[in-house]
């Protein structure tokens, strides 16, 4: 054996100059990512199992859970077959008598004395009152064993003892305090060195707790300080342009609207607004919920570029949102020029729309990804804003972005992305949030059915269509077959007009049809002329007809619940009640979970929360280009409040120009490695 140097040992010695480690088993640690005593420190474990002693009597049957008590019987070996044996005895527990048997591992017999209080781990059989052992643990009071990911070679045994050498060395007090002073106190975290003690021997739960908090804080602040100072950079290196709006004319469009904006509409415009004015190239994302009056938002902005001589854009997944933003910018813009561009528009029609665009006749411009096209040269461009951002990809975005010369981008989407998710997904982003619905809306009624109440429903809608009422029907959403989908709607759309034959006109939309086809079945429904619109989800995206107050989802447990959210938002648009239905009979639990979930709220915030919950983050904008990083401890989801304090506190570190000679700030600068989060 080598003679250690403990003096000579600093956090960066490699692990095999620790007692009970050398150069063989040292090189398994690699494995892990572990090659100093400072990995090996910083290599904590991913949970606790809770060996708190249970009473019997609170277990359920098969549960797993730690059982003490006096051992009663002398410990009995048994052997049979081949190799096989059973230890049994009897441990007291109160009044409880309990048998226990271990399989296979007659050595434990040495640690089985009569008279002695002992702690087994196994699995309860109620009926027999008996314990399947899995463990003897070694202390009564232990109750918190800590578990590590480990490797072949490496077992949680292995582990827990090189770790415990590196603390045998006082390693633990080497490691140097990463997070200011300041914010020690503020936020009550234990230091660096009594959390990383913590987090491998807690003295209990508390202790972990307190110490996990701190870990969690650390990881989610460095993941903050590196975005914020990503942002701050990119604000003062590019050159956006400073749109010097005319400040009165905008407010007085505001005045002039027939409703005041909300409170959030009015945040999110001034935060837009501030953007525009500023220097800084603007690339922010506008949220809020179906109906929540982004649309308005987004036209004051168009409106703000104009009086300071630039023109915008505005550009949507589909041509019926196209149409019908051209229309509402039209009627609250009657004095601007206002032009509409998509792929299906008439040669001739498109041509002067074109040349009305580059000589700079037109103020605005609404269409599809018809305004990306090469053949499209603007004027002037200010300001590029894309409605649902989610359809539309990164690339798509950006050839947009060069048609102007750096223009500001506001993208806008109702799919409620969890803020949680976008302050990391979007990190580069700025965002704002409309999270309160104009006043006087009623929430939306929503009720889930099976398919054998249906035609309870559709007597209801019938007594419905009397009032006055128009509904949607959401015919089933096959995956990854058109055909099918269509097939059903179909089918759906004979059975009902089978149904409501001389009562009600039941119309018929799917992804199938021209565009000037499902312009008309729209614009025939908006005109009352058919009551009923049974059609695929290409009506999902923003489409607006107020006086439809019923959307019935067939087969809704196939949707994913932003999806069935968009759905909904349908409905709900007028003054009036409005109603979803949703026929399904789910196989699974989280298919009945989601219908739950769409019953008890209407908030698409919330649902999105749920959503990430049952799907876990990683899945939601498919797995690996969500750009959303790991953290070693740290959850995003679950870690919502903490991640919202670190980027409150980073944001306010960087939003001093000089924070990095700021003596307070000394630790951060000195452990923020740009690399870390970005690689
Ligand atoms: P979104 O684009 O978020 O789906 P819209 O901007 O289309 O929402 O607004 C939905 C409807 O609500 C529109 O008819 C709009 O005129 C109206 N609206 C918007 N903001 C308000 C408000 N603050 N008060 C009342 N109605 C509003
Ligand atoms: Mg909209």
């Amino acid at each position: 054996m080598n003679k250690r140097n403990e003096e000579s040992m600093n956090l960066h010695s490699p692990i095999a100059e620790l007692k009970g480690l050398g150069p063989k088993s040292a090189e398994k640690f690699q494995k892990l990512g572990i090659y100093t005593i400072e990995d090996l420190l910083l290599y904590y474990p991913f949970r606790y199992e809770d060996f708190k002693s249970k009473s019997v009597f609170d277990l359920a049957n098969g549960e797993k859970a730690v059982i003490t008590g006096t051992v009663v019987t002398p410990a009995n070996v048994q052997y049979y077959g081949f190799k096989r044996n059973r230890l049994t005895f009897k441990l007291k527990q109160d009044e409880a008598v309990i048998n226990i048997s271990f399989f296979n591992q007659p050595y434990l017999a040495d640690k089985v004395e009569l008279g002695q209080d002992l702690a087994v781990f196994g699995k309860w059989d109620a009926i027999k009152s008996a314990v399947t052992g899995m463990k003897i643990l070694a202390q009564v009071e232990d109750d918190m064993q800590p578990v590590y990911r480990v490797a072949k070679g490496i077992s949680q045994t292995v582990l827990v003892k090189a770790i415990k050498s590196a603390f045998e060395v006082g390693a633990v007090e080497w490691l140097t305090e990463n997070l200011p002073q300041v914010l020690i106190d503020r936020y009550r975290l234990l230091s660096r060195s009594q959390a990383t003690r913590a987090m491998h021997f807690p003295k209990d739960l508390a202790e972990y707790k307190q110490a996990l908090r701190r870990i969690k804080f650390e990881e989610l602040f460095y993941f903050q300080m590196n975005l914020q100072v990503l942002k701050a950079e990119n604000k003062f290196e590019s050159n956006g342009l400073a749109i010097a709006y005319n400040q009165q004319a905008v407010a007085d469009k505001v005045t002039a609207l027939p409703f005041s904006l909300t409170g959030a509409q009015k945040r999110s415009l001034e935060e837009i607004l501030s953007d525009m004015r500023s220097g800084a190239h603007m690339n922010r994302l506008l949220q809020g919920d179906v109906g929540s009056g982004k649309t308005v938002i987004a036209s004051l902005a168009m409106y703000a570029a104009h009086t300071a001589g630039y023109q915008s854009a505005l550009m949507v997944p589909t041509e019926i949102l196209a149409e019908q933003h051209f229309e509402s910018l039209t009627q609250l813009f009657p004095d601007l020029s206002i032009s509409i561009l998509t792929s299906g528009m008439k040669e001739a029609v498109k041509k002067a729309a074109l040349s009305a665009i580059a000589d700079g006749s037109v103020d605005m411009v609404v269409g599809t990804h018809a305004l990306i096209q090469d053949a499209v040269q603007y004027r002037n461009l200010g300001l590029v804003i894309t409605d649902e951002q989610h359809r539309f990809g990164v690339n798509q975005r950006r050839v947009f972005r060069e048609k102007g010369e750096n223009p500001d981008v506001l993208m806008m989407t109702a799919t409620p992305i969890p803020r949680t998710l976008a302050i990391t997904a979007f990190g580069e982003m700025d965002v704002s949030i409309i999270d309160e619905m104009p006043a006087g809306r009623k929430p939306i009624i929503t009720r889930w059915v099976k398919h054998e109440q249906l035609n309870t429903v559709l007597d209801w809608v019938q007594k419905e269509l009397v009032k006055d009422a128009q509904a949607y029907v959401i015919s089933p959403l096959i995956e990854e077959s058109e055909a099918l989908d269509l097939k059903n709607a179909v089918a759906l759309h004979e059975e009902l007009s089978a149904y409501f034959a001389g009562s009600a006109t039941v119309a018929l939309m799917h992804g199938r049809m021209k565009n000037e086809e499902k312009d008309q079945i729209m614009q025939d429904f908006k005109d009352k002329k058919s009551q009923i619109l049974v059609s695929t989800t290409v009506i999902e995206v923003g489409v607006n007809v107020p006086n439809a107050t019923i959307i019935i989802i067939m087969d809704a447990d196939r949707f994913g619940l932003s999806q069935l959210h968009q759905l909904r938002g349908r409905v709900g648009r007028g003054h009036k009640q409005s109603y979803c239905i949703l026929v399904a009979n789910p196989k699974t639990e989280s298919g009945k979970e989601r219908m739950k979930a769409m019953c008890e709220t209407t908030d698409g915030f919330v649902l999105a929360e749920a959503d990430l919950k049952m799907r876990g983050s990683g899945e939601i904008f498919g797995t690996r280009q969500s750009g959303i990083p790991e953290f070693q401890v740290a959850n995003i989801v679950e870690d919502y409040n903490i991640l919202e304090e670190a980027r409150r506190v980073a944001v306010e570190i960087v939003s001093d120009k000089n924070w990095q000679t700021d003596q307070r700030w000394v630790p951060i600068v000195q452990n923020l490695k740009r690399k870390d989060n970005f690689d």
